[in-house]
């Protein structure tokens, strides 16, 4: 297909969400302002016919890529994409002499969260592609499991997994320099080409034409590569699909609470997260009978699992099944606990749809680890606050295409060709950002925009085909 063809399908499926973020939203705020009954009433209807249609729409776009003759070529651009850099990510960590190799060392104790350590490690892993360096990944005494990270999943290398060498420097060091000591994204300095939201610029033209969001893609396959599981814990994996009754269609939901909620994330009612697994599948009875509605339901508070089992009889609310017997905060930096999180993140990353709040790394992680099974998984997702990013990412930029002149207070002027940071989708048909052109800061209805890719000249491994 066409890349402007792939472009405008995905456009008009998110801006019908857009659309209906807009109306809906819009009602609701004329009905706080009316008593009148009939109108109220009148209103009420327009919301319902209104979801109707926009579920309609969704299906329709859907439909479309069904039956367009271009499934067969994503699956296998998906694959053939794949393949490639998960050849080059060998190539990488298996150079032929270790003792003489250009190394990058990168220690996973970061002082935070499983979600956290692990886009750590995937941070390290593309300035080590960036630069052409094996990654050493340093994770004895780990918090998670003390015997360290190749207990649980893979080595990353075969041939080299030592961080010694001749000279030993801690970034910025000599590119000379053998081993390179490298901090945590926040203390980066000085920064480099390679980090998020950049992807490589050799595979951006084919990695634009097939998925709706590359930089999630790009640390998908990073995670497919460091997430290869030992025999033992794909085995756990494996036992726990098969004890839970793990079947399909089946909805991820993550709610995110204890230590997260006031701090760093508002609190979200568990009716919220249910609202949207509604609305999933409604629009998937469009397309198929659904005889169970069915949820995976992963959280940090044990409570919010048995509130969901007695509040939504009419679904199968799937669990892990020793949450009830984990003191999730208590435990929540220990073995005990590592598989909890490991099964809970696999589990969501399966679903067809996920339901989730993007402020937690663990509903991002899940988010991205979903794109390994889908040629483009990037809309099939709700969040209930953040729009994606990645912690310590450069800025976001969106390009405007179509121009906006303010209406109402807070909102700003565009002219098409401006480029906007953006800070967050309100979901309401406006996102808010700044204007780099006017440097102002404001409202912009979220349609009149759309997602500048940022791409890095990363190393483009050539070598492996001569
Ligand atoms: P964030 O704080 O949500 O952004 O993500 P982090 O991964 O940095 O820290 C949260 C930690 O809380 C996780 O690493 C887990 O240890 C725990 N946690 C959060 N949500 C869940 C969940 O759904 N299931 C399990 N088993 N643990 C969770």
């Amino acid at each position: 297909p066409n890349i402007e063809y792939e472009l405008l399908r995905r456009r008009i499926y998110s801006n019908t969400n857009e659309f209906w973020y807009y109306v809906r939203s819009s009602l609701k705020d004329i009905q706080k302002k009316i008593d009148n009954p009939e109108i109220l009433e009148n209103i009420e209807q327009v919301l319902s016919l209104g979801a109707e249609h926009k579920r309609s729409l969704l299906h329709d776009i859907n439909h479309l890529a069904e039956v367009d003759g271009y499934e067969e070529w994503r699956k296998k651009e998906s694959n053939d994409l794949s393949n490639l850099v998960q050849k080059r990510f060998k190539f990488l960590q298996n150079p032929q002499d270790c003792t003489i190799a250009k190394k990058l060392v990168c220690s996973l104790n970061k002082g935070c969260g499983y979600g956290c350590q692990l886009h750590h490690a995937v941070y390290c892993f593309m300035v080590a592609y960036g630069t052409k360096r094996t990654l050493i990944l340093k994770s004895k005494g780990w918090r998670y499991h003390k015997g360290g990270w190749e207990e649980i999943f893979k080595p990353i290398s075969d041939t080299c997994t030592t961080p010694e060498g001749e000279s030993v420097a801690t970034w910025p060091a000599h590119s000379e320099t053998q081993v390179i000591n490298l901090p945590i994204i926040d203390s980066l300095s000085p920064r480099l080409p390679f980090l998020p939201l950049a992807i490589p610029e050799d595979l951006a033209p084919r990695l634009t034409r097939l998925h709706g969001d590359p930089i999630v893609w790009w640390v998908g396959q990073i995670l497919k590569y460091l997430l290869r599981p030992q025999e033992k814990t794909a085995d756990l994996i494996q036992d726990v699909i098969n004890k839970l009754g793990y079947k399909r269609p089946i909805v991820g939901v993550h709610i995110r609470r204890t230590d997260k909620v006031g701090t760093e994330a508002a609190f979200h009612k568990l009716e919220e997260y249910m609202i949207e697994v509604d609305e999933f599948y409604k629009q998937l009875e469009l397309k198929q009978k659904v005889d169970v509605r069915r949820i995976y339901l992963a959280s940090d508070d044990p409570k919010v699992l048995q509130e969901a089992k007695t509040k939504y009889p009419e679904y199968e609310v799937i669990c892990d099944p020793k949450i009830s017997k984990t003191a999730a905060v208590s435990t929540r930096y220990s073995d005990t606990s590592l598989f909890g999180i490991i099964y809970d993140i696999h589990m969501l990353a399966l679903s067809d749809f996920l339901v989730c709040t993007f402020s937690s790394q663990v509903c991002r992680i899940a988010y991205e680890v979903m794109q390994n099974y889908y040629p483009d998984a990037s809309s099939r997702y709700k969040s209930l606050d953040d729009i994606y990013y990645y912690g310590g990412q450069n800025p976001h930029n969106m390009v405007a295409v179509l121009p906006h002149e303010p209406k109402k207070i807070g909102e700003m002027q565009i002219k098409v060709g401006d480029l906007l940071g953006v800070a967050g989708n309100h979901w309401n048909g406006f996102s808010k950002g700044r204007n780099l052109r006017t440097n102002q800061n404001g409202l912009y209805p979220t349609f009149k925009v759309k997602d500048k890719i940022e791409t890095a000249k990363f190393p483009t491994y050539s070598e492996i085909y001569v």
